[in-house]
C-alpha cells in the first residue's frame, strides 16, 4: 500500500486557491513529487516542468482533513445490522414492536438492532423489557443506543448475559429498575456482558464494509482517521484481528491512528508496544472517566435536571483512573481519557497529573470535555493535555443536552474558544456515527453553535474560520505526532490534499456546511473524485 501511494511523478496542480494551513496565506500552484508538496507559487511565477498537470479550475484546496475521533468499526457494523435510526426506522414504540415481531418470523437467534435513540421515538423515551417481551419473548432481543453506551434488551437477553431480577448493579454500569426490578435498559458497564454474546457478520463482510466507510470518509475530505476505541463495539481481540487483517490484504485508502481500549496490563499480556507507524500508528491507549450527557451517565458534580438523584457515573474508582493512566504513559502510551460531565473532567485531569510525558512531544489527551467545573480550565491548560471536541454534538443533540443539564450550563457546554484563548490544543473530530462525519458540518457547528431547534449554546465559545479549519488539521495532526507529514500542505508535508467549491475563508458557515469535495488526493495520488 504504501509502495503505490509514492509515485516519483512530478504532479502540478495550477489555477487554484490552495491553504497550505490556517493562517489564510494563500498559494495558486502546488508541485507534487514523491508523494510529498515540492514547491508553492503564487500568480504570475514562472511554473516548474511538471509529468502531469491537473487544472483545478479556480477551486480551493485544502489540507486533507483528519477525523482524530471517530468510529469505523462501528459504522461498519451499522452497515451490517439492522438500523433503528434511518428514515425507514421506527417512528413510535408501537411501530419498533411490529417490526420486532416481523423480523422474529425469520431465522436465527439473536435480534439486534443499532441507533435506538428516545429523540426519534414519538414517546420520547426507550422502550422497556417488559413491553419487548410482548413483541418476541422467545428470541433475545438486544437495541443499542446510537450513543453506544447503553441497550435495551428483553427478559431472555438478561437472562442469557447472566442476569437475575435481583443482580445489582455491575461496577460503572447501570441497570434501570422499575418498583426495583430490572426495566431493560442498561447503561454503561452494565450493557457489556451482552456484546461478546451478539452474532458478528462475518470478516469479509466486515472488512468489505470497511472499504465503503472509508470510502465514504473520503468523498467527505476525511484522508486520516483515528478509530477511538479499538475493542469498544465488539470486543478488543475481533476488532483487532480485523483491523490487522484489513492492513494486511492492502488497498485500505486511509492513513490511520488507533486507540485501543485496553489498560496497559492488558496491552502488555497481549505483546503490544505503541507503534508509531506513520500511516497506521497504534500509540494510545482509551480510558473512560465517565459516561455520556445523551444517556445521563456523564459524572455531573451537581444532578441532572430531570431527576434529583441522578448525577451520572464514574466507569471506576479515581485511585483505579490515576493508577492506569499512570503506568500507560510509564510504558510510552499516549493516554486519551474519555470524559464529560465537570466531575468525570476532574477525575481525567488529576489522573494526567500522574501521567509522564511522551519522549516524542506527542500530548495526551482529553475525549469529549462537556463541562469545566470551576478552575479546572487552569489545571487543564497545566496538563498540556489536547482536547478532542465534537463540534456537532451540538448541532445534532444540543436541545437534548440542555433540557438534560439547565441553561446555566447549557452555556459553557463542550468550551471552544475559552480553551484556544487559554493555549489548550483543541482538536476538532467527529465521534461519527454519533456526531457528523463532515469535517465540514463540524466546522459549521463550531462557528454556529447551533441547536436543532435553533438555540445557540455558549455564543462566545464560537471559533472563527481559521480557529475551525486549524482544530480539524494543524492540531488533529499534532495530537497524532503526525504535524511534520500532515494537517498542512507546506513544502515537505505529504501531498495529502483536497479540492473544494467552497472557501472556508470567505464562506458563511452555512455555506461551509455544504461544502462539495470535488477531488481527493492522498500522497499525490488521487483517490476519489466527485
Ligand atoms: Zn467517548
Ligand atoms: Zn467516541
Amino acid at each position: 500500500m504504501p509502495e503505490a501511494r509514492n509515485p516519483t511523478g512530478r504532479v502540478l496542480l495550477r489555477n487554484a486557491r490552495i491553504y497550505p494551513d490556517a493562517s489564510g496565506a494563500h498559494a495558486t500552484a502546488l508541485l507534487m513529487e514523491g508523494g510529498r508538496v515540492r514547491w508553492l507559487g503564487q500568480a504570475g511565477e514562472a511554473l516548474p516542468p511538471a509529468d502531469e498537470v491537473i487544472d483545478a479550475g479556480g477551486a480551493t484546496v485544502l489540507p486533507s482533513f483528519i477525523d482524530a475521533h471517530a468510529h469505523l468499526w462501528w459504522m461498519a457494523m451499522d452497515r451490517l445490522v439492522w438500523q433503528l435510526s434511518g428514515p425507514q426506522a421506527p417512528a413510535s414504540i408501537p411501530e419498533l414492536l411490529d417490526a420486532l415481531r416481523e423480523r422474529a418470523r425469520g431465522d436465527g437467534d439473536w435480534l439486534v438492532g443499532h441507533g435506538l435513540s428516545e429523540a426519534r421515538l414519538a414517546e420520547r423515551r426507550l422502550p422497556t423489557r417488559a413491553e419487548i417481551d410482548r413483541a418476541v419473548a422467545d428470541r433475545p432481543v438486544v437495541l443499542r443506543r446510537v450513543c453506544g453506551h447503553a441497550a435495551v434488551a428483553n427478559t431472555e437477553a438478561l437472562r442469557r448475559a447472566g442476569y437475575r431480577e435481583d443482580s445489582p448493579d455491575p461496577p460503572g454500569g447501570l441497570l434501570e429498575r422499575e418498583d426495583g426490578v430490572p426495566n431493560g435498559i442498561m447503561r454503561e458497564a452494565a450493557a457489556v456482558p451482552l456484546y461478546p454474546l451478539l452474532p458478528r457478520p462475518a470478516a469479509d463482510e466486515l472488512a468489505s464494509a470497511l472499504h465503503a466507510v472509508a470510502r465514504h470518509a473520503l468523498s467527505l475530505g476525511v484522508g486520516t482517521v483515528v478509530e477511538a476505541a479499538v475493542g469498544f463495539t465488539a470486543g478488543f481481540e475481533a476488532e483487532w484481528d480485523l483491523w490487522c487483517r484489513v492492513r494486511d490484504q492492502g488497498g485500505f485508502p486511509l492513513r490511520m491512528g488507533f486507540m485501543f481500549a485496553i489498560g496497559a496490563t492488558e496491552a502488555a499480556l497481549r505483546g503490544l508496544r505503541p507503534s508509531l507507524d506513520p500511516r497506521w500508528r497504534a500509540a494510545t491507549l482509551k480510558c473512560f472517566s465517565d459516561g455520556t450527557l445523551g444517556s445521563q451517565t456523564a459524572a455531573l458534580h451537581q444532578p441532572y435536571c430531570a431527576c434529583a438523584q441522578r448525577k451520572g457515573l464514574l466507569m471506576g474508582s479515581p485511585a483505579a483512573l490515576r493508577h492506569g493512566v499512570s503506568v500507560a504513559a510509564a510504558a510510552g502510551w499516549q493516554v486519551a481519557i474519555h470524559a464529560i460531565g465537570d466531575h468525570g473532567v476532574d477525575e481525567a485531569l488529576d489522573a494526567l497529573r500522574t501521567a509522564a510525558p511522551l519522549a516524542d512531544g506527542r500530548p495526551h489527551r482529553v475525549e469529549h470535555l462537556g463541562l469545566l467545573s470551576d478552575g479546572a480550565l487552569d489545571r487543564l491548560a497545566a496538563t498540556g493535555a489536547a482536547v478532542a471536541t465534537q463540534p456537532s454534538f451540538i448541532g445534532r443533540m444540543g436541545d437534548g443536552f440542555a433540557a438534560a443539564l439547565g441553561p446555566e450550563r447549557a452555556q459553557r457546554l463542550y468550551p471552544a474558544r475559552s480553551l484556544v484563548e487559554r493555549g489548550v490544543r483543541l482538536v476538532g473530530s467527529s465521534d461519527a456515527p454519533a456526531g457528523d462525519f463532515s469535517p465540514f458540518a463540524s466546522m459549521a457547528d463550531a462557528r454556529e453553535r447551533r441547536t436543532p431547534s435553533g438555540a445557540v449554546l455558549g455564543a462566545r465559545e464560537r471559533l472563527d474560520a481559521a480557529e475551525a479549519l486549524r482544530s480539524h488539521t494543524e492540531n488533529a495532526a499534532r495530537a497524532m505526532g503526525l504535524w511534520d507529514r500532515i494537517g498542512h500542505l507546506n513544502v515537505g508535508a505529504d501531498a495529502d490534499l483536497i479540492l473544494v467549491d467552497t472557501d472556508p475563508f470567505q464562506a458563511e458557515a452555512a455555506a461551509v456546511r455544504r461544502t462539495r469535495v470535488l477531488r481527493h488526493v492522498l500522497g499525490g495520488r488521487t483517490v476519489w473524485t466527485a
